[in-house]
């Protein structure tokens, strides 16, 4: 067993990770108590990186037009199908879009081969979703995307203002290490502003309950409020900020009373005056930002106006002092770091920063091989699928995201992959639905294999390493791209063999004339030369990392100097504007979308931990009680969205964390995983208007009950060879959830549209007028006839199972809802006996049907995922007593180990108190 260090591949806190490896595979992993980011701890996500790994499911083989090749035909093609739309359509007919994911090294090449080289300044990233309004928020008033804070100043700060930002399921190990802080120095206030009560209000001292898309009348209020009560720093002011008058008298033009900002921002005018008086009575004070900020029509402004009020008031380059935005990829830091904006030219050099594009060429010397870089930004991300969609863009090559589940109108999207001529997928995972759109899929390699570096959120840059070869034929994404390169005449500065010497080139390039009116904030020159083996052995570090800070620089501006030609911030006016996405009688909802707890993205790779399927097991909608009545949905039934382009049907969550007139959705679920629940089709593609970033935290729906009149569980063995395409097809609804050895398919189908009659099912829609035949169903569509089967006379449920000649369990059904499964591990984990090959065992048998053993209680909804402790025993040890946190953890060792469910357990234990005798449901915890 040997042991290596490297870094999660998930959000953008960028934990160290140690792999414990043996005989070729990771066994284990650990937090890295030496890296500064998580000091040892790990999340769910983290901890259970290493059963998301192994070579099943993964793509192995290049294919063109559907046909398995070999490496040299699939890249001789890239380059010759690439070469012939640019011969045809010109340059700019050539696009790509990347992801967070990629590492620096790739992210580097890829920018390099298609700016530099194929001269096309369409390349854009999955990270123009995520925290594009920040980085152009950033520029405005800093003059670079320069991040002012370190983590440490969470844990230094006198009050930490979380803004757009459930912290708590986002980014999990910060917000543990907020939480001890808050623990350790009881001062510390905590403030959460955001429309949904999240766990984060866990730790909150203060919450405001914000109208979705006030944030910026929030903070432009707070602006004229410092003014008004004389809290503004008028020294640091004078010194080292422009445009305050043009920011304060912005911030005027509306009613700068509290109880008209209160009112424009639906909250309680006591409590936002705390708020106000809190942040301008404290200096050490940092406002933690995220995609609820940045995820919107007037993003960037909504950062700037954050930005006003730290630099109105001195809170900036301080211990414990700034704004401070969070990422929400691993490497969305190290994206912008090499250019990977299509806004962005290299090293943190736009288009207009003055002779960069004369720099650049020269450090390229793309001078001798093409006629010159592009003279201007190339599309964003929304604005490429439009030029998809309208033919100006005939070829992109797409690594490591999947758009069409993710973007706004998604369901154009999806036509514009149907229509673009040549699209190529790097894709590491051969379930990824992206594929079926690809012409040529280029297989890559996944965490545990690539090799490089990363930035986190506090600009510290860390080695991703590589611990086990790639499966097959997959190969390195910076390999693919120069590979490519070479192929397409570009050989000479492809010329890497390693990730060390790309990394190099980058150190270098960060330096290149860094330097008097020329000096960029982003510099790693101090990198540069580093040999394979120092790169090897590099230690997590922030930039900039230069002559002046060898080793790194933890907090930016501390001398207030900003990166702007005269050295001073600026503040800019800020003038409040509603969500684009307006409601109307036929969209009356609000919508807001965002990440789960348990899950990364589209799943594909998330979605192969059983464990951590268990927390939100299928899509679902969030709604308040009073809009679940009035609408006619309960917990549990299933109902649709209808949105922009399309619709999205989900499990009711009854939350009393929900603002009333506002639903929300997570941003998970592909088509791979249910057909019906891509949020992206719910959403408009409105656009900031500086940053491109689309505002999907302000979508606007219609809910409707679904009314079915069947549901069913089906659980199949892996190995049976059954495809999905044969029940999916007659349901409404299905989503599949992986369970180790099994897959458990969750349908529901039947019942009528809009029915004006019937009774309603148990399941929430009107009964079918015959029971359907579920035994003749399975027999049909399913190898292996059923063998033993009972009906629930009081319910009418038939629970069937069906075991092989060799006693292997092979598939297990009940009709019904859901809400009425036994305990899934224990069934799941018998297609696991029947795949270690000791047969089921005969006892297992007689109580299959049961779908539990006389020892294995129903567990309910898995609330820790780390130990797997479900609903109902942590419920039962409440009831018998059990009233805090620290005693569930001591008997049943829930919300011990990465602390994500302790707001669950709280709020488990405060439903108890208030409902002793009810009948346990599943709850959305309510701080
Ligand atoms: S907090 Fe983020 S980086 Fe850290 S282990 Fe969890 S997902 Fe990975």
């Amino acid at each position: 067993m040997r042991e290596a260090r490297t870094t999660c591949p998930y959000c953008g806190v960028g934990c160290g990770v140690l792999a414990s490896i043996e005989n070729g595979e990771i066994v284990d992993v650990q937090g890295d108590p030496e890296h500064p980011a998580n000091f040892g701890r790990l999340c769910v996500k983290g901890s259970a990186l290493h059963e998301t790994l192994g070579s099943h499911g993964r793509l192995t083989r290049p294919r063109v037009d559907g046909v398995e090749v070999d490496w040299e035909t699939a890249l001789a093609t890239v380059a010759e199908r690439l070469t012939a739309v640019q011969a045809t359509r010109g340059r700019q007919a050539v696009a790509a879009y990347l992801s967070g994911q990629l590492l620096t090294e790739d992210y580097y090449v890829a920018n390099k081969l298609f700016k530099g080289f194929l001269g096309t300044p369409h390349l854009d990233t999955n990270s123009r979703l995520c925290m594009a309004s920040a980085v152009a928020a950033h520029k405005r008033a800093f003059g670079a995307d320069a991040v002012p804070c370190s983590y440490e100043d969470l844990e230094e700060a006198e009050l930490v203002v979380l803004v757009g930002s459930n912290l708590a399921w986002n980014h999990p190990v910060l917000y543990q290490r907020l939480k001890v802080a808050k623990q350790r120095n009881p001062l510390l206030r905590v403030v959460v502003i955001d429309p949904r009560v999240t766990d984060t209000c866990e730790i909150a001292d203060l919450y405001l309950g914000l109208k979705p898309g006030s944030d910026a009348r929030l903070f432009t209020g707070l602006l004229a409020w410092m003014a008004k009560r004389n809290k503004l720093d008028r020294v640091y002011l004078e010194a080292h900020a422009q445009g305050f008058e043009e920011a304060l008298a912005a911030a005027r033009e509306q009613d700068a009373s509290v109880e008209a900002i209160a009112a424009d921002c639906d909250v309680d005018s006591e409590r936002l005056e705390t708020f106000f008086y809190w942040f301008a009575s404290h200096l050490h004070v940092v406002t933690l930002f995220s995609q609820g900020v940045n995820q919107s029509t007037s993003g960037t402004d909504k950062g700037n106006a954050i930005i006003n009020c730290h630099l109105a008031g001195g809170k900036i380059g301080l211990p414990g002092a700034g704004p401070f935005s969070i990422t929400g990829q691993p490497n969305a830091m190290g994206g912008r770091e090499v250019g990977g904006l299509a806004n962005q030219l290299a090293a943190h050099m736009d288009y207009d920063t003055p002779g960069a594009r004369d720099r650049v060429t020269r450090f390229w010397s793309t001078e001798r091989l093409v006629p010159c870089l592009p003279d201007g930004p190339g599309h964003k991300a929304v604005a490429l699928f439009e030029a998809i969609e309208r033919g100006e863009v005939q070829a992109l090559w797409i690594m490591a995201t999947n758009p069409a589940v993710s973007l706004p109108r998604a369901d154009r999207v999806r036509a514009a992959l149907e229509k673009c001529p040549l699209v190529i997928v790097s894709e590491c995972m051969a379930d990824a639905d992206l594929l079926a759109y690809a012409d040529i899929v280029l297989p890559a390699s996944s965490w545990s294999e690539k090799d490089g570096t990363v930035t986190n959120s506090e600009r510290r840059i860390s080695r991703q390493r590589g611990l086990l070869p790639p499966p097959g034929e997959a190969r390195h994404d910076w390999w693919i791209v120069c590979e490519v390169a070479k192929r397409l005449g570009f050989g000479e500065a492809f010329d890497y063999t390693r990730p060390s010497e790309i990394f190099d080139e980058h150190a270098r390039l960060s330096g290149f004339e860094n330097e008097g009116e020329s000096r960029r904030l982003f510099d790693i020159s101090g990198l540069a030369g580093l040999d394979r083996a120092a790169y090897d052995a590099l230690a997590p570090i922030q930039w900039p990392v230069n002559a002046s800070a060898p080793h790194g620089t933890a907090r930016l501006f501390t001398d207030g100097r900003f990166a702007t030609p005269d050295g001073r911030a600026r503040m800019l006016p800020v003038r409040p504007r509603p969500p684009a996405q307006a409601l109307d009688d036929a969209r009356p909802l609000r919508l807001n979308t965002g990440r789960i707890r348990d899950q990364w993205h589209t799943m594909t790779r998330t979605g192969r931990a059983p464990r951590l399927m268990n927390h939100r097991a299928e899509p679902f909608i969030e709604i308040a009680p009073e809009d679940a009545a009035e609408l006619g949905v309960a917990e549990h039934t299933l109902a649709r969205l209808n949105g922009a382009g399309g619709s999205y049907i989900g499990r009711v969550r009854v939350s009393r964390g929900q603002r009333r007139g506002e639903v929300f959705v997570p941003m998970h679920w592909s088509r791979h995983f249910s057909a019906t629940a891509g949020m992206g089709a719910l959403l408009e593609a409105h656009l900031d208007p500086v940053s491109g970033q689309p505002e999907s935290k302000h979508g606007a729906v219609a809910l409707e009950p679904l009314r079915v009149g069947w549901e069913a569980t089906l659980l199949v063995a892996d190995d049976l060879g059954v495809a999905q395409a044969a029940w999916c097809d007659e349901s409404r609804y299905w989503a599949r959830i992986p369970l180790g050895d099994c897959q458990r398919w969750q349908l529901a189908g039947g019942g009528v549209e809009r029915p004006s009659s019937g009774v309603e099912s148990a399941c929430g829609g009107v009964k079918e007028k015959a029971e359907r035949d579920w035994l003749a169903w399975l027999e049909a569509e399913l190898p292996v006839a059923p063998t033993l089967w009972c009906t629930d006379p009081a319910s009418g449920r038939l629970r069937a199972a069906g075991v092989d000649e060799a006693g292997r369990l092979r598939w297990w059904f009940m009709s019904g809802p859901p809400r009425e499964l036994p305990n899934l591990a224990w069934l799941a984990a018998r297609f696991g006996e029947a795949a270690c090959g000791e047969g089921l065992a005969p006892p297992h048998r007689r109580r299959l049907l049961a779908g539990c053993d006389d020892g294995a209680a129903n567990q309910g909804p898995v609330v820790c995922s780390c130990h797997q402790v479900g609903q109902r025993a942590i419920l039962g040890a409440i009831r018998e007593g059990d009233d805090s946190v620290e005693a569930l953890g001591a008997r049943l060792a829930c919300g011990t180990q990465c602390g994500s469910c302790i707001p669950e357990l709280k709020s488990l234990i405060e439903e108890e108190r208030a409902h002793a005798s009810a009948e346990p449901t599943e709850v959305t915890a309510v701080a």
